[in-house]
């Protein structure tokens, strides 16, 4: 009989997730080294080039491959005749003693974005915790732990639907996936879950994604049942929506499709569906009693050998005299390296301006948007030396509804982030002659090198989404509206679409 101790558990817990903070799985960097050089996008492949250096940067400096660290969810598989040692804590409050370890370990502190009281004030809890535990009691004398720390920006993508039994899941599937736009930062896994009832269907969903990525295997042998053969299906047909890395267009938009099944009532068809993004991460390791879990460190000379630079096409721009008449000049999907000030702003600032402004009142002092560009990114706090932690682009599209307000009421004249913009949003960038630039999601820690200095200009209490004015060297992004209103988002996929031409083009 195994005894699994209290501070083995913790401790394999934290450590497993501190290990995910900064090595992505070797399966899935390994297989998106393999789309990057099957890519004909020159702005996916890019995109995809970013993400890779900035997974080898992370692993080497340990620091998060994203700035959004994640909600941490644990598989718990618990063995029928396994003694626990503890000094009163349940297993739930054991791994949220492990989370709460890891989020705040000074050598790699992670962002704690758990916001308790979720409908009403929403307050982080600053420690991240707690996570989402799901317990199978099984035969044995061990203890099976799944980790993962999924990203917010996939995780909003889910979706959900019971079809009839006689609906075509595939349809469904491809349908939807445009409808979910880039904010799940592919190129990525889809989970899908098939049967079951509503909430057995979402967990297989995910139970999926928790698997290794081995599609190039499949590819190679065949399948050999008909949840292969729907994988296989589903993995053409999703990656022919020409929808790419970051949702620029281009042939790899998911790296792996896997599917779980579990039998369902004759009346419907429940089908979960759940994107990993490029910062996917999760670890699996067993506790049989003979000590906290032995992670090894992964080798590094496996990683895909790609250093992205900027491209030497890319226009310089300064953004300490940067004009609305400069930004009319720039085109859909021109790269840029911004070089000056900008200012930082995601959900919860946009809130507050827009109370502000609601109650008459102006910006809070030393806060001015005139000829500014904000940037929409919730940075991770930083360690030793650095100006700021991983801050990658955040998803653009909530701010969707704060757009005129910011672009008719501050002086603002473009925004970066990540993912699309809506129609309200882009039709008041056009009418405001402003751009939105977007920086590649899950290329955080590549991203803050450019940071050269931050500071904390008006709302402090607010952690990580307060208004920070950050001074930035070359930092890289992408033209993705223009000041006429086209958006890479829609020509790119519509292009790529076509060019693969293996489903038809829909117009508008
Ligand atoms: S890669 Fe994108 S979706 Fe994933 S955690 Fe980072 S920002 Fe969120």
């Amino acid at each position: 009989m195994a005894t699994i101790k209290q501070e083995d558990f913790i401790s394999s817990i934290a450590d497993a997730l501190q290990y995910i903070s900064y090595y992505h799985p070797l399966d899935y960097i390994q297989a998106l080294g393999e789309a990057y050089h099957r890519e004909a996008s020159p702005a996916a492949r890019d995109a995809i080039a970013q993400i890779l250096t900035n997974s080898r940067m992370s692993a080497e400096g340990r620091r998060p491959i994203c700035q959004d660290t994640g909600i941490v969810v644990a598989f718990v598989r618990v063995g029928m005749e396994v003694r626990w040692e503890t000094k009163g804590l349940g297993v739930s409050d054991m791994v949220n003693e492990g989370v709460r370890r890891a989020y705040s370990n000074p050598d790699n502190i992670l962002r704690a974005s758990i916001m308790e009281d979720p409908a009403g004030t929403r307050r982080n809890t600053r420690d991240n915790t707690p996570a989402v535990i799901h317990y199978e009691i099984v035969p044995g004398d061990k203890v099976e732990i799944t980790l993962a720390a999924k990203g917010g920006g996939s995780e909003n993508k889910s979706k959900f639907v019971i079809l009839n039994p006689s609906d075509s899941l595939v349809d469904w599937v491809l349908k939807t996936v445009p409808t979910m736009g880039a904010g799940w930062c592919p190129p990525g896994i889809l989970g899908i879950g098939i049967g079951g009832t509503a909430e057995k269907a979402m967990l297989l969903a995910k139970e999926a994604l928790m698997e290794p990525v081995n599609m190039h295997e499949l590819l190679a042998k065949g399948p050999h049942n008909r949840v292969e053969e729907l994988r296989l299906e589903l993995y053409e047909k999703v990656n022919a929506l020409g929808i790419g890395a970051q949702g620029l267009g281009g042939l790899t938009t998911v790296v792996d499709v896997k599917i779980r099944d579990y039998p369902t009532h004759a009346a419907g068809l429940p089908v979960g569906m759940i994107p990993n993004c490029a910062a996917t991460r999760h670890i699996h390791f067993t506790l049989d009693g003979s000590g906290p879990a032995v992670l090894v460190p992964p080798d590094l000379d496996a990683w895909p050998k790609v250093d992205w630079q900027p491209s030497p096409d890319a226009r310089r721009v300064n953004l300490d005299t940067i004009t609305r008449e400069d930004v009319v000049t720039w085109k859909p999907g021109e790269a840029l390296l911004l070089s000056g000030k900008l200012l930082t702003g995601r959900d919860a600032a946009h809130k507050r301006i827009a109370d502000l402004f609601a109650r008459g009142e102006g910006l809070p002092p030393g806060v001015d948007f005139t000829n500014r560009f904000i940037y929409y990114v919730g940075p991770v706090d930083p360690v030793r030396d650095e100006v700021v932690g991983p801050a990658g682009p955040t998803t653009a599209t909530r701010m969707d509804k704060f757009t005129d307000m910011m672009l008719d009421k501050t002086g603002l004249i473009g925004m970066i982030g990540k993912a699309e913009r809506g129609p309200q949003a882009i039709e008041s960038i056009r009418k405001h002659k402003a751009v939105y630039l977007m920086a590649v999601g899950g290329a955080a820690y590549l991203v803050a090198k450019a940071v050269r200095s931050a500071k904390v200009i008006a709302f402090e209490e607010m952690g990580m989404e307060a208004i920070y004015e950050f001074v930035v060297q070359d930092m890289p992004v992408t033209v993705a509206v223009d000041a006429e209103g086209t958006s890479v988002h829609e020509t790119g996929p519509a292009e790529w679409r076509g060019r693969i031409g293996k489903i038809p083009v829909v117009a508008g």
